[in-house]
């Protein structure tokens, strides 16, 4: 835990409840303002891509939280870490040595940046040593695993957060209001697409399907389901899928390539999307009753660009990692529930369960609530 400058504030405020005469108030304030000013100590857990070129930069720029910890593998990436964000040796574990975090008063947040088959073992490893856990997307291989985490950092009474960055994403925040609000009038029609184009990039855990839980669907077209279930504030409740030609049999032979499905919500509005390694898609497009709204680029981690039927969003693009962790944080600090739980992550992977379900049977799936 590092606090700006507490001694100060705290006898700031001491002196002046006192003054003040307020003395039975004075220990309430004091505590409050000691929570309020605290940061939390983060620790990543897997150093690749998205710890190094996203979340460790943000954490520069965090207000209720800070870079306090890593856990990785392989050695030389503790080096140089250690060096580039002063973290003392005190805070750096391997895979092995992580649960004797439970020891460590300066970490109170794991956050799971690991391949997705080592999310469930990392989470609950983790709420075990006491630790609150933010976990990457897609949450878990399944909806099976998903309740495993909720129950195990429940049992820890630990909080369990799903690295859901979008919806702290002001675009976004933008279409939950006109699509749940029905600004336009009722929803008619929404399509929401994501991927991009593997091409000669090296296959990596994500095309294992023993490490990734599958392809584009589990990596991409999460943010579209995502988008489709958040535009419109409801929870669908049938699927039908398929999955295309694969563009590169060899490379994709283990995972999916292109998937397009159709989403049944209640109330009658059938939403579709697609996933895809093979082309380079960002949208979120929906049609109301009276006007239209979109985002395209849409779930990138920056240059998100908004349009309705009445011109152009104009809305700023955030740092979205940094307002995720930060409201984490705050979420801690004042007992309030995550708006992105470990339930959401489970809502989103029954969802891909029955999408794959589907493509399987070749017929509708429902999806068990
Ligand atoms: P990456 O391949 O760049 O990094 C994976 C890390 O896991 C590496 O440090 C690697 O050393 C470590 N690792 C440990 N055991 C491993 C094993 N058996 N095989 C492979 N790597 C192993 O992946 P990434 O892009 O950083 O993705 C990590 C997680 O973050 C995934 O769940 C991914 O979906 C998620 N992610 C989320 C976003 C987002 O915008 N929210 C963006 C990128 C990645």
């Amino acid at each position: 835990m590092k606090n700006s400058n507490p001694y100060n504030r705290r006898a700031f405020l001491r002196t002046f409840s006192y003054g003040l005469g307020a003395i039975t108030l004075a220990p309430a304030i004091d505590t409050f303002a000691f929570a309020a000013d605290r940061k939390l100590g983060i620790a990543l857990v897997g150093l690749g891509g998205y710890s190094s070129g996203q979340l460790a930069p943000a954490l520069q720029s965090t207000k209720n939280c800070y870079l306090a910890g890593i856990v990785t593998g392989t050695p030389a990436k503790a080096s140089s870490w250690s060096a580039q964000y002063k973290i003392p040796q005190k805070n750096i574990y391997n895979y092995e040595n992580f649960d004797q975090i439970i020891h460590n008063s300066d970490i109170d947040i794991v956050y799971i940046v690991l391949p997705v088959s080592m999310h469930k073992e990392f989470t609950i490893r983790a709420a075990k040593a006491g630790k609150h856990v933010i976990c990457e997307k897609p949450m878990a291989l399944n909806a099976a695993e998903c309740r495993e985490m909720i129950a195990a950092c429940k049992q820890a009474n630990r909080m369990l957060s799903i690295g859901y960055r979008l919806h702290f994403e002001p675009h976004h925040i933008e279409v939950m209001r006109l699509g749940q609000k029905q600004i336009y009038g009722k929803l008619k029609s929404l399509d929401a697409t994501n991927g991009f184009t593997w091409g000669n990039n090296k296959p990596t855990w994500r095309l294992k399907k023993a490490l990734s839980g599958g392809g584009a669907l589990m990596d991409m077209g999460i943010y579209a389901i995502q988008a489709s279930r958040y535009t419109t504030g409801l929870e669908p409740l049938f699927v039908t899928a398929k999955e295309n030609q694969k563009s590169n049999p060899e490379l994709f032979a283990e995972v999916d390539d292109t998937i397009q499905w159709e989403l049944e919500f209640p109330g009658g509005l059938v939403s579709t999307g697609k996933s895809s390694y093979s082309n380079n898609w960002s949208t979120l497009q929906v049609e109301a009753e009276k006007g239209q709204f979109e985002l395209s680029p849409s779930y990138g981690y920056g240059g998100i660009n908004g349009k309705t039927s009445e011109g152009l969003m104009k809305i700023p693009n955030i740092n979205q990692q940094a307002a995720q962790m930060d409201d984490f944080a705050r979420c801690i600090l004042d007992k309030k529930a995550t708006r992105v739980p470990g339930e959401e992550g489970l809502k989103d992977m029954k969802i891909i369960d029955a999408i794959y379900r589907s493509i399987a049977s070749g017929k509708k799936e429902a999806i068990q609530i």
